[in-house]
């Protein structure tokens, strides 16, 4: 599909060919890794209310050199095929990146799900994931989609039922073909805060190292001013861990109906209840309201995080923003031109294929938990809580002293699943941002932290289409 000019899929195709532009790639093998593979249309009815309604979705596979091929969901109202080929486009950059052993997909269904019932809902997703499934475009060894934009566990508990109910000979690994299922249809801990987590280590990991600029004079982000774009999965959690976790004040949350600010810090558990029970973060005690104010996202800030949707920030809105580091915790939400004019006025761009990583790294260790049939750290638990308390007590009888009871509790514990799925993604972002800084370093001329890491990945999938002979 061509790109029409100045939508993301524009953004991301610029994007792409201007890390090539540093490679030296064999002849025909820029344009193959850049291409969709392929994009797939369907069009579903669903007898609802009394009479038919028409569906329309869409299932990118971006690039297959490594399979099976990954990518999330969405349901939201404007979805199309474009937004959907570019959204595999970086699935495919974001997997390579953090070495995962995913090619890149991704699938949309044009629908606002605010407008169907939960039962409604449910049927539209079994019968779109009936569709997928007789096309191949889900499936543990094939496809596995995972949640994102009008998306969560529900919707993947439904799909991958309906994915068992179309294979009942072959169930053993069913459940491997989504992930960010609920843990009690074989979902992992940790997986629903996985993104918003992992934007908190990419910050951290960012502000620690010492060849970055400091933020208001420090590497950690104590008081530091936070403005966050989307108040969703993605949005609530990074907001969450950022202020209650690394004491940040998270002065303005941005909706899609307005915005709320708060200068001493906005108390983000709290306002997460007040947007259950009222539909939204308008109105919320104690922090000043802008309704239909779509312009939080340029209030003052040391750190802005666009966590809602693409294009957030364009040609027409970049010159007042005025945070100093953007980290794009959405996909794409920096368009092309107003990425380089915000390098230009010296602001520091966090790129969307490392910052949001966190998700995809712990859908790939529910994939490999479902694969194997076993809960992480089973086997070696009670092994090495033992071992702790043996090495505790020869320390208490050799020093004479107790144990630091601050300290015993995790010392002694062997190691929970969500201690090591936690530990599995801190490892992996902050080797990913060592690994994008150096290259940097090593090759100043690519300019900035979004080439290193596109051209970072390219050469990873490069070097697997020679190994495969593609
Ligand atoms: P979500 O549906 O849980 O939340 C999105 C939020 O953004 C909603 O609250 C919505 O009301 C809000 N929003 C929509 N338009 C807005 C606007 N114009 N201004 C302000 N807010 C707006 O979705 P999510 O899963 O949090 O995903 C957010 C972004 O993160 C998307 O770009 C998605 O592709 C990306 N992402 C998500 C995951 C994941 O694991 N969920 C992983 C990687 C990347």
């Amino acid at each position: 599909m061509l790109a029409s000019t100045n939508s993301f899929l524009d953004s991301v195709d610029k994007n792409f060919r201007h890390a090539m532009s540093f490679l030296e790639l064999p002849e025909g093998l820029a344009e193959r890794i850049v291409q969709c593979n392929s994009t797939y249309t369907v069009r579903f009815g669903v007898r609802l209310r009394g009479r038919m309604y028409s569906f329309v979705g869409w299932r990118s596979v971006h690039s297959e050199h490594c399979e099976p091929v990954k990518g999330g969901i969405r349901f939201t109202p404007d979805a199309d095929a474009e937004e959907v080929e570019a959204l595999a486009a970086l699935m495919t950059l974001k997997c390579a990146l953090v070495d995962v052993p995913f090619g890149g997909s991704k699938g949309a269904l044009r629908i606002d799900p605010r407008e169907w019932t939960l039962q409604e809902l449910e049927r539209i997703t079994r019968r779109f994931t009936q569709e997928l499934a007789k096309r191949g475009l889900i499936g543990p060894g094939l496809n596995v989609p995972a949640p994102d934009v009008g998306t969560s566990e529900r919707e993947m508990a439904w799909m991958v039922d309906e994915f068992r109910r179309a294979n009942p000979t072959d169930v053993i690994n069913a459940r491997a073909c989504v992930t960010g299922k609920p843990l009690s249809k074989g979902g992992i801990a940790g997986r629903r805060e996985a993104t918003g987590r992992g934007v908190q280590f990419a910050v951290q990991s960012y502000l620690r190292d010492p060849r970055t600029p400091a933020i208001a004079g420090r590497r950690d982000l104590n008081g530091a001013t936070v403005v966050v774009q989307g108040f969703g999965n993605v949005g609530y959690h990074a907001a969450k861990f950022l202020s209650e976790e690394d004491s940040a004040r998270v002065v303005v949350i941005a909706e899609r109906d307005g915005y709320v600010a708060k200068h001493e810090g906005l108390p983000i558990e709290a306002l997460k209840q007040h947007h259950m029970r009222t539909g939204s973060i308008l109105g919320f005690d104690g922090a000043k309201t802008f309704a239909g104010d779509m312009s939080g996202i340029e209030e003052a800030c040391d750190i802005l995080i666009p966590a809602a949707m693409e294009n957030a920030i364009h040609i027409d809105n970049a010159e007042r923003i005025k945070a100093h580091l953007i980290v794009e915790a959405a996909n794409g939400p920096i368009t092309f031109q107003a990425d380089q004019l915000l390098r230009s006025r010296g602001v520091t761009i966090l790129p969307d294929l490392y910052v949001n990583a966190g998700g995809v790294v712990v859908s790939y260790f529910e994939w490999v938990k479902n694969l194997t049939h076993i809960p992480f750290g089973l086997m070696e638990r009670r092994r090495r809580e033992r071992r702790n308390q043996t090495i505790a007590t020869a320390l208490e009888r050799m020093t004479g002293k107790a144990f630091p009871t601050d300290m015993r509790d995790e010392f002694l514990e062997g190691g929970a699943e969500i201690d090591l799925v936690r530990s599995g993604l801190e490892d992996v972002m902050r080797s990913t941002w060592v690994n994008i800084a150096d290259l940097l370093e090593s090759k100043p001329e690519l300019g900035d932290y979004r080439t290193a890491a596109y051209v970072t990945s390219i050469r990873r999938i490069s070097a697997a289409y020679e190994a495969i002979g593609i």
